[in-house]
């Protein structure tokens, strides 16, 4: 580890701005990072200034105007590059974002550095085989074409529970289909954001990529409210999103929202149980719920109601949590003091009902760091808070349905509207079901796969516009129509 953390200083030490590809000292103020497995403090770092977010946008905007022109071939040679270095980098991705999320290591390793170098070549190959309508003649002695242009200079704002992932989730549709990009990690985990900027300064022309560092209410707002700024896109919480919305319209900039969720889960009495059980003890505790997608609001069929209690909640039981370098830990800490506060709570409020059953869990880990029990609450009704917020935390609440019609209509009666799953042997079922839930994605018999040539986005207050598949790169565009009179 003394190697690693070698590294690590070196990066802290030269500076967490990246700018025309030079990395620099922020000229703002000083933030701590910690270590969310022990509560250590692992660095601090100096926050971009207004000047900084200022050079940032306007290094973007001078790329935008070479880069707009070159070929999807191009773009895609470079996304490809970048794609490779990730890889044979993976270790030390690996272990920062280890580090800064307090993710199990093997996790990162197996799961997340592999996905995000096939989302750089997902979007590498797709840039080169857009599609469009035909040109013709719609008006007589004239020919109508029509043109997919890039937008300009996108503001990137993204979260903490997968920093690596979403920063990769918004570069590659926004650089492949010839938008330049200012990136802002959470000022909670830049490390490998940071880390990345090495491997795009070896690859990009300057200022096709720019990554400042900072809070949201300083260096994000000042981000997003630069007139040079086109679209802003973010993955975050719905205020969050809410305050961008604002600070988008004067400039009446597009946007690109992918907001909260609270995932309802429907298991009606002909699923299969053994393979839900699998996988709520693989998903639902996954990043230790942090997830959006995360399967945290299970609504179960009378019949089999007391035996998926029982199984799920041995289910959670059974859940290893450990430090992130534990070779058997499958499940880590929160993301910091505050989030495990605010995860306590809304359990602490669940059982203060007095219908709410902990069953699993319910409690603080006698670890340092910031580290809680993954949780089964059972009996949980539809007007419950519980069942309402998103808790964003290890925590799964059940609620006992009898009908088809009342249980749509629970799990429909939610702001969000991201992600949900219906579990049943029966195909009419299925069919029936997922055309009537008002969610971006509905798995049938499994929960929780993202695939990158499928869109990934929501519906109400989870937002709008996709990332991942070819639905991302029509966002990070726009259509024009060419007339040529003859
Ligand atoms: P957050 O909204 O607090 O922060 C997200 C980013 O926005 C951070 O970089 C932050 O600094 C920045 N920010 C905050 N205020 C800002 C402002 N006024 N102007 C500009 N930028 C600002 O969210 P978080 O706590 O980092 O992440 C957790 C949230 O993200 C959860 O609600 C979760 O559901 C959501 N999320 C959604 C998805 C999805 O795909 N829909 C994926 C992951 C996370």
């Amino acid at each position: 580890m003394d190697e690693f953390y070698g590294k690590l200083d070196t990066i802290l030490e030269s500076g967490l701005q990246f700018i025309d590809n030079e990395v620099t000292r922020g000229r703002g103020v000083s933030l701590t990072l910690n270590a969310p497995a022990s509560g250590a403090v692992i660095g601090s770092f100096d926050e971009a200034s207004s000047d900084q977010v200022e050079a940032a946008v306007r290094a973007a905007q001078r790329a935008f105007t070479a880069w707009r022109k070159t070929t999807p071939r191009q773009r895609s040679d470079l996304l490809l590059r970048l794609a490779d270095n990730l890889e044979s980098a993976s270790g030390l991705f690996s272990q920062l974002e280890s580090l800064n999320c307090g993710k199990p290591l093997l996790s990162v390793i197996a799961d997340e550095v592999p996905a995000c170098a096939d989302v750089l070549r997902f979007f590498a190959g797709a840039c080169r085989t857009q599609q469009a309508p035909l040109s013709g003649e719609y008006l007589s002695s004239h020919t109508s074409m029509i043109r997919r242009e890039p937008i300009g200079v996108v503001a990137s704002i993204a979260p903490w529970n997968y920093p690596l992932m979403m920063a990769i989730w918004k570069i590659a549709p926004a650089i492949a289909a010839g938008n330049t990009v200012v990136l802002k990690p959470s000022e909670m985990t830049p490390l490998t954001t940071l880390a990345l900027a090495a491997l795009i300064a070896d690859i990009f022309p300057p200022g096709v990529i720019n990554i400042v560092t900072g809070r949201g209410r300083t260096v994000g707002a000042a981000l997003v409210a630069h007139p040079l700024v086109r679209m802003v896109s973010l993955t975050g919480d719905v205020g969050t999103g809410a305050k961008i919305l604002e600070a988008a319209s004067s400039g009446i900039k597009k946007t690109h929202l992918e907001l909260g969720g609270k995932a309802p889960v429907i298991v009606f009495a002909d699923a299969e149980i053994d393979h839900l059980v699998a996988c709520i003890h693989d998903f639902s505790y996954y990043n230790a719920g942090q997830d959006c997608t995360a399967p945290c609001r299970l609504y179960v069929h009378g019949s089999i109601y007391d035996e998926v209690v029982e199984r799920i909640s041995a289910a959670a039981d059974r859940v290893v949590v450990g430090g992130p370098l534990a070779p058997e830990s499958k499940m880590g800490p929160l993301i910091s003091e505050a989030q495990r506060d605010r995860v306590e709570a809304f359990v602490d409020r669940a059982v203060a009902t007095g219908h709410i059953e902990v069953t699993a869990g319910g409690r603080r880990l006698d670890l340092p760091g910031y580290f809680y029990a993954p949780t089964v609450l059972a009996g949980a009704l539809q007007a419950d808070e519980i069942v309402q917020r998103e808790v964003f935390g290890p925590v799964v609440s059940v609620t006992r349905f009898d009908e088809e019609d009342e249980v749509v209509a629970w799990a429909n009666d939610s702001d969000y509207g991201l992600a949900s799953s219906i579990w049943t042997a029966s195909v009419a079922r299925a069919m029936r079901v997922s055309g009537d839930l008002q969610y971006g994605c509905t798995w049938v018999n499994t929960h929780f796969n993202l695939i990158s040539e499928m869109p990934h986005g929501g519906m109400k207050v989870s937002g709008y516009g996709k990332d991942l598949s070819v639905y991302a790169l029509e966002d990070y565009s726009c259509v024009r129509h060419v007339m040529i009179a003859h």
